[in-house]
């Protein structure tokens, strides 16, 4: 029998309610993300991500594309959250991540987002909830969870994050979410701050990740291979070696551990404003592939998945398909 989500004691003691509480909180003066903005957003006043009190829900569907101790046989339930906390020119989810007067009218209340969980797991049948870009809805996503409990919510939570998230947010997420899946995007904040406007990321996103595996470690999956728990890196390859792959993988092998399971993303598309941006105009090249499939040999990464090359179209979402944004999907490959 699968194990009970330690949520479902949190709720029990009272100290999810707790945790919803505080987080909700600091939504007065907004210290969410690492932006720590300082607007009202109980009042919604806009901060960076444009967000107010009530969580954005763009799309909810299941998910067959994610890593396949993720997706599984039955799909992952995924809620992508509206608006985000950075700025990528090149973001695949453009239509819902930076369009935040189209996405005013996706904002739903915490009762109608534990419906959605309950739909994805009851009706659905999909193996987690997989929350994605939730950095700048973390109160609203454990108010949801808080909601969800009673109504029978049992299912393994995702938090799906670009991994600018702030510490302090994410020590509430304890014991309620299972499995991060988190983006070690840069090991430059000059890139960062000039393809996504953020100065700080490398930091904070590797403390975050820290923080993460701290939580719950490495990944553990159940007899079918389904993730019940730990943390998963993703690691998305950009032209010209800026995504620092050789830095970033160092990090995360030598100060996290090399038994952490990576997943390397080929899928690379000059989406959004890219084309804009000579550095960025173009997919990967197999020799920038090759290089980082030797590295993880060389920095003895074992455990994951490698997706594969020419894949970058299969996996461009179309949100304007809200129930189903994703049509065609590639197989990824393990690491080993
Ligand atoms: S969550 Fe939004 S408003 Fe709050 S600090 Fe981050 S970007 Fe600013």
């Amino acid at each position: 029998m699968r194990e009970e989500p330690v949520y479902i004691a949190l709720d029990r003691s009272g100290e999810l309610k707790r945790r919803a509480e505080a987080l909700e909180s600091r939504l007065g003066s907004c210290d969410i993300c690492p932006r720590e903005c300082g607007v009202n957003r109980l009042e919604n006043a806009p901060g960076f991500c444009h967000s107010g009190r009530l969580p954005v829900v763009s799309a909810v569907c299941a998910h067959h594309g994610e890593e396949p101790a993720i997706s599984g046989s039955r799909g992952s339930g995924t809620i992508f959250f509206g608006n985000c906390n950075m700025r990528c020119v090149y973001c695949q989810n453009y239509q819902i991540s930076q369009d935040y007067q189209a996405q005013q009218s996706k904002e739903i209340d915490s009762h109608t987002l534990a419906e959605r969980m309950l739909y994805l797991q009851d009706e659905a049948g999909c193996h987690n909830i997989n929350f994605v870009s939730p950095s700048h809805f973390v109160p609203q996503l454990v108010r949801g969870v808080l909601d969800a409990v009673p109504m029978g919510l049992r299912l393994p939570l995702v938090y799906n994050t670009s991994s600018y998230d702030s510490i302090r947010s994410l020590e509430k997420l304890e014991g309620i979410i299972s499995i991060y899946l988190a983006d070690l995007r840069y090991a430059s904040n000059n890139w960062g701050s000039k393809f996504s406007q953020v100065t700080d990321y490398v930091e904070k996103a590797r403390a975050a990740i820290r923080e993460m595996y701290r939580q719950v470690g490495e990944l553990t999956v159940d007899d079918d291979g389904i993730a019940q728990k730990g943390l998963i890196v993703r690691h998305l390859i950009l032209p010209h070696r800026l995504a620092g792959s050789e830095d970033s993988l160092g990090w995360l092998a030598r100060e996290v551990s090399p038994e952490v399971t990576v997943s390397i993303m080929a899928q690379y598309f000059p989406a959004h404003r890219a084309a804009k941006f000579p550095l960025l105009s173009r997919t990967i090249l197999s020799s920038e592939y090759s290089e980082v499939t030797r590295l993880l040999s060389k920095l003895g990464i074992e455990n994951g998945w490698v997706q594969e090359m020419g894949s970058s179209e299969d996996y461009l979402p179309d949100f304007a398909c809200e129930n189903q944004p994703f049509s065609l999907m590639v197989s990824r490959q393990s690491c080993s």
